[in-house]
């Protein structure tokens, strides 16, 4: 694609949107007010508010490579903070996808330098839930049951942080697992009972 391609879509765009409502961007301005916090994978075939059917304004979005929540990340953790403290987010989402090549990385025992680390957090995953997926023989389905299983403790993260527990306190903030089907385009919800692991988990994490 062309750069100069790329303005000329963005004219495009403004005056399609200007012809439905004309003060459009104006009212844009005045502020945000999204309900949702989706956390998602970088992928380029994995688009946030398209799939979702969402505009503008509807979801505060983070995106990474697999879709991660690590505790040391200064991004993930600020927009935590920030969805959950001060834009009052109701629901956090964090969605992975099938055939991710984040977790694909993490499958292979390779030295992938900078990338390393972060793969790691993918790798401790795999690690926590080895039994489980040792089980599985055909190489596909164990890939596909580790991208839910990261999403499975992507949650459990976002569910540790002092925002999550504060903000589920306060006003019973939902997490949910979803993984995005690049084959039939379907989101499919992984029912996290998020409320029985943070049961669970509140003996050693409890901060609120
Ligand atoms: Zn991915």
């Amino acid at each position: 694609m062309e750069v100069q391609k790329i303005f000329e879509n963005n004219k495009k765009w403004v005056q399609h949107q200007l012809a439905i409502d004309t003060n459009y961007f104006k009212d844009m301005s005045k502020g945000q007010n999204p309900e949702i916090l989706y956390i998602g994978c970088s992928d380029s075939r994995v688009t946030a508010e398209e799939m979702m059917g969402v505009g503008p304004g509807e979801a505060f979005v983070h995106r990474n490579i697999a879709n991660m929540v690590p505790n040391t990340d200064l991004s993930a953790m600020s927009v935590i903070d920030y969805s959950l403290m001060h834009l009052k987010v109701n629901h956090v989402v964090v969605c992975g996808h099938y055939y991710c090549g984040g977790v694909k990385a993490a499958m292979q025992p390779k030295d992938l330098g900078i990338l390393n680390p972060w793969l790691r957090n993918i790798r401790d995953v795999y690690r926590i839930h080895k039994d489980e997926l040792n089980t599985i023989k055909d190489e596909d389905k164990k890939y596909k049951r580790l991208v839910e299983l990261n999403v499975q403790e992507q949650c459990v993260n976002v569910i540790k942080t002092s925002e999550f527990q504060q903000a589920y306190n306060d006003r019973k903030v939902t997490v949910h697992g979803w993984v995005f089907d690049i084959h039939s385009g379907k989101l499919i919800d992984l029912k996290i009972d998020f409320e029985k692991i943070l049961d669970q988990i509140r003996e050693i994490y409890r901060l609120h």
